[in-house]
């Protein structure tokens, strides 16, 4: 019994002696190790855990883990683990503390129960191994693994050559166009590789299947089912399975198709610039500073007849000899020291041409590029010849120019214009005179109408004004213009005719005078005719019975006295005309109008007419016409349908028949003479009322004469004097219609 004690106190001591050495040892360990009682509270805290967790050992003692380290739940709920461990006795696993300064742990713990001699459970022991700082790099490799295929997109796949299996990641499957699911084998990965190079492919297989453990890199086209095509780029390495059977193909692709395409717009760009700097009229060289080409387009290589690579071995001046000693060579060599730009035009004697140079001076050389202006040149020079033609003619003061902008403002005007205006050329400040405050009746209707030509033509033929001198006096000239091209200027040039208007009014002058010194003796000679007349008349009346000789010598007397009156007839219709001109020039032509019927002024003056010539048809054309008021000198007015009446008859022959029409048109009376004459062509229609025109090889009849061609002129000036119109319509063989208006009267 005594035996049996005495070996069970040794074994006690024993027991005692490992238990204070196992607690040393615990007490010594770097990993934290503390014990739990039965209520699962601290009763052994050790160095290792006061290091990690940060709390004492008095601080730790009594509390339980999970409120003293804040054990999370994660990533299995802690009540489950400390479960386990009493059902199962261990466990093992991750948990994650909080230390005393708030920081995280996350620890490898292993959980183990201690009992004692009768097997009870008395406590627990918890090891706890930091491996917080494993977890956040193997997390971080993760993160960046993840970000790395999100970002480059890469997948992995592995080919077993033995199996042809193929597995492949999603990135991978997704770049090939393959469903996540569907399994894969080496026969399906090519039928998705592109035909052109498929048989690259299963080289480069056939090859690693002998040649193990080696590296291939290539790029490849993929089909996807919806038939587009992606570029990928596969690197892998081939090595053999533990069997040393199989070869196992293992790599990532990646999708290069935005690479391919851009690559592709490069070159295409580069073709493109290549091309451009081929097609452009201008002749390209790059020369070293040595001058030897480093590039010449195809316009350069032409000229020298060789080929760029020909041309390298080539200096510029050996392909250019006809550059050397000429001011070219100064340019370049200068452009090559000094390094500025040079841009200039040169004569090349040896071509007979023109060309613009423009020389860049880059870091190794020059680039120089020159096209031919040969036509340029010979229409600049056209160009200033004209211009200098026409520099004369200002210059020559023979004639007024200006020029003006579209408000008028005159910017160059010569001495003539100036002269004509009353300026002198000191006097002249540019922009500041306008044309509009020298022409007398701006705005009018002329104006207008060359504004209009100015517009429409460009040019504005001759025309008649009046312009007003810096002295206040009015002077006739004659003025015409011309747009100036690509700015809103226009060139008029001006002619003083005031010697000419002198001259005219001189004439005008004269004509009256001679008009009044004809019409006076004219006017007796008619009186003693007529009175002739009426005694021959008288005569015949008294003596009946005559012998033959002298009746038929009286009735010879009596033919002649009517031809004679008839001349003076004839004869004084000229002299009125004349006098009608000069006094219209002279503004003193004068109306006497008075309200009359238009019907009886044309019914009366149509059958005086008939009287005068009794075998015509006149006939007078006014339907449903009685009355139609106008305020009229009835005389003028008379002699404006005489005039259009002889005329018809005149030129169309006395046999065909003269219509008189009279009818209303917009508030105006309207009266047209009709006739079945020669007509009259566009150019006639236009002229024939100036003074003096007359149609060239107009035919007329009768014997009232050819007149002066004042009629049309005079009976337009009668007519616009009632501020009526006149008109004429005609079709060359057909007839003329000439007709005139006047205002019907209103009692407003
Ligand atoms: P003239 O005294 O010459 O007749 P006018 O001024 O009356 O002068 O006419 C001018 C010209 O117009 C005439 O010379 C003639 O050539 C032409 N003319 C005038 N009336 C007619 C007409 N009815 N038919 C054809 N030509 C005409």
């Amino acid at each position: 019994m005594l035996q049996n004690t005495n070996i069970r106190v040794a074994q006690l001591n024993r027991q005692e002696s490992l238990i204070r050495l196992q607690a040393a040892l615990i007490e010594q360990s770097h990993e934290a190790i503390f014990v739990m009682d039965g209520q699962n509270r601290i009763i052994s805290w050790n160095r290792g855990a006061e290091k990690l967790y940060g709390w004492s050992k008095q601080e730790a003692f009594g509390k339980t883990p999970r409120d003293l380290l804040e054990t999370r739940d994660e990533p299995q709920p802690y009540a489950e683990v400390l479960e386990r461990v009493a059902r199962e006795g261990h466990w093992e696993g991750e948990l994650i503390h909080t230390t005393r300064a708030g920081q995280q742990v996350v620890t490898e713990c292993h959980i183990e129960v201690m009992k004692d001699g009768e097997g009870k459970i008395v406590a627990k022991l918890s090891n706890n191994r930091d491996i917080t700082l494993r977890k956040q790099m193997e997390f971080e490799r993760k993160t960046y693994t993840r970000l790395a295929i999100d970002v480059t997109g890469f997948g992995c796949w592995e080919v077993n050559l033995g199996t042809c299996k193929v597995e492949m990641t999603p990135e991978a499957r997704k770049l090939f166009g393959f469903p996540l699911e569907a399994a894969l084998d080496h026969e399906t990965v090519l039928s998705r590789i592109h035909a052109e190079d498929r048989e690259k492919v299963i080289e480069i297989f056939e090859r690693l299947q002998v040649a193990r453990d080696a590296d291939y890199v290539f790029e490849m086209r993929v089909i996807w089912p919806d038939q587009s095509v992606h570029w990928l780029a596969k690197r892998g390495r081939s090595f053999v399975d533990e069997n040393d059977h199989s070869v196992h193909v293992v790599g990532v692709v990646v999708d290069i198709s935005e690479r391919i395409h851009m690559l592709e717009e490069i070159e295409q760009t580069n073709r493109r610039a290549k091309e451009a700097l081929n097609s452009v009229s201008d002749t390209f060289v790059y020369l070293d500073r040595n001058w030897h080409f480093i590039y010449a387009n195809e316009r350069a290589l032409e000229c020298t007849g060789k080929t760029l690579k020909e041309a390298h071995s080539k200096t510029f001046w050996e392909l250019f000899p006809d550059s050397v000693n000429t001011t070219l060579e100064e340019s370049f060599r200068r452009a090559m020291v000094t390094g500025e730009e040079m841009h200039f035009e040169d004569y090349c004697a040896a071509h007979d041409k023109w060309y613009s140079w423009n020389v860049y001076p880059v870091h190794d050389g020059l680039i120089i590029s020159y096209h031919d202006i040969t036509e340029r040149k010979i229409i600049e020079m056209a160009l200033q010849a004209s211009e200098s033609k026409f520099r004369r003619l200002v210059e020559s003061n023979i004639i007024g120019v200006y020029i003006s902008d579209t408000q008028t403002r005159i910017w160059e005007a010569n001495k003539a214009f100036l002269d004509t205006i009353g300026y002198s050329a000191s006097d002249f400040i540019p922009g500041e005179l306008k044309a509009e405050d020298l022409i007398v009746g701006y705005g009018d209707e002329t104006t207008k109408r060359v504004e209009k030509e100015m517009k429409e033509n460009g040019v504005v033929t001759v025309y008649e004004r009046e312009f007003r001198t810096r002295q206040g006096d009015t002077l006739p000239v004659l003025l015409a213009g011309a747009r100036l091209n690509g700015c809103d200027r226009a060139i008029f040039f001006v002619m003083n005719i005031t010697a000419q208007k002198d001259l005219e009014r001189q004439r005008d002058a004269f004509m009256s005078m001679t008009s009044h010194e004809l019409r006076n003796p004219l006017a007796a000679i008619k009186g003693n005719l007529q009175l002739a007349q009426r005694r021959l008349v008288q005569l015949k009346k008294v003596t009946e019975t005559l012998p033959g000789e002298t009746e038929s010598n009286l009735r010879k007397l009596d033919e002649s006295v009517g031809r004679a009156l008839n001349q003076t007839n004839v004869e004084d219709r000229l002299i009125g005309d004349l006098l009608d001109i000069s006094r219209a020039a002279s503004h003193r032509l004068k109306l006497y109008p008075r309200l009359c019927n238009l019907v009886e002024v044309v019914y009366a003056t149509v059958e005086d007419l008939q009287s005068s010539f009794p075998h015509c048809t006149l006939i007078v054309d006014a339907p449903g016409q009685d009355e139609l008021l106008v305020m009229a000198d009835v005389d003028r007015i008379a002699q404006v349908i005489n005039n259009y009446v002889t005329n018809a008859l005149k030129y169309a022959g006395y046999e065909k028949p003269v219509r008189v029409h009279l009818g209303v048109d917009d508030g105006h009376a309207r009266v047209s003479v009709i006739d079945q004459g020669p007509g009259l062509t566009l150019e006639d229609r236009q002229r024939i009322w100036e003074r003096f025109y007359q149609v060239k090889g107009a035919k007329s009849y009768g014997n009232v004469g050819m007149g002066l061609g004042l009629g049309l002129h005079i009976s337009q000036i009668l007519i616009a004097l009632h501020d009526g119109q006149v008109g004429v319509e005609s079709v060359p063989g057909e007839g003329s219609t000439f007709w005139f208006t006047l205002p019907l009267f209103s009692s407003d």
